[in-house]
């Protein structure tokens, strides 16, 4: 078995080692024996779909976010046929925002890619930064990482990734983080989120080896007893905290 992993434009979009995910990815893939080769796509590079497994959408500034724009359009149909058709995808703050209809920025609308049915508008306060942990229905161990965004965003009708047990989510109000639509998760957590989530990571890696192949598929379990004890360890840190962004009077 073996997959092939996209990396979509990390010339703009890799904030806060968006790349460790894809490390993450290949490795636990190898330790089991399953054949992984990533591709990296730069901005003027054509995507084939069809060869791809899973795809890694990371984060960005505004800035950067506004320079991938334009280029999404082009491929926004066959990025959708790919999600519809029930690709993997893992899409990290900034790519969480493009997946939407849209990202409202104080310079301007940045159009997303309309893949999944959420928006984004520009906080008129502060950016939400902290340590972020949720509990999501997928796992049972929770989900921690690190949070830095400006955007507020609405995932309406969609279900959620988890619910925050500490830290912002989604728009700080809600108690809700990113977005879980067929295949795809949107999230706001950096970290890199996967080595520090090991139960996400072989979400993304089942989920891709069962379409691929057609067949349920249980992979081998790994020694996990470092990634969990540093799980633990942020969990129990955060639990039971309010959260307050760090940075409140800092404006955008
Ligand atoms: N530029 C976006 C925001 O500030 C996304 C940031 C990010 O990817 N960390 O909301």
């Amino acid at each position: 078995m073996n997959l092939t992993i996209g990396h979509l434009y990390p010339d703009l979009l890799n904030l806060y080692g968006d790349r460790g995910n894809i490390q993450c990815m290949m490795k636990r893939c190898q330790w089991r024996g399953i054949g992984a080769e990533t591709i990296i796509f730069e901005i003027d590079d054509e995507i084939d779909f069809s060869k791809l497994d899973i795809v890694l959408l990371g984060g960005g500034s505004d800035r950067e976010q506004m320079l991938v724009c334009d280029r999404l359009k082009s491929i926004r149909k066959d990025f959708k046929e790919y999600v519809e058709n029930n690709g993997v995808v893992i899409a990290v703050c900034g790519g969480f925002q493009l997946l939407g209809n849209y990202y409202a920025t104080a310079d301007g609308v940045i159009e997303g890619l309309g893949i999944v049915d959420l928006e984004t508008d520009r906080g008129t306060d502060y950016r939400l930064i902290d340590n972020i942990v949720l509990k999501s229905d997928l796992f049972s161990m929770p989900v921690v990482g690190f949070e830095n965004h400006g955007g507020r965003t609405n995932i309406k009708n969609n279900k959620p990734f988890g619910k925050v047990i500490y830290g912002s989510g989604n728009d700080g109000k809600s108690g809700y983080e990113g977005v879980i639509y067929k295949n795809v998760i949107g999230t706001y957590l950096h970290g890199p989120l996967l080595p520090k989530n090991p139960q996400v990571c072989d979400y993304l890696i089942q989920k891709a080896l069962e379409r691929k192949y057609g067949q349920t598929i249980e992979l081998a379990p790994l020694d996990d007893k470092e990634e969990k004890e540093a799980n633990d360890y942020i969990y129990n840190r955060f639990k039971g905290k309010v959260s307050k962004p760090q940075n409140q009077e800092q404006l955008v």
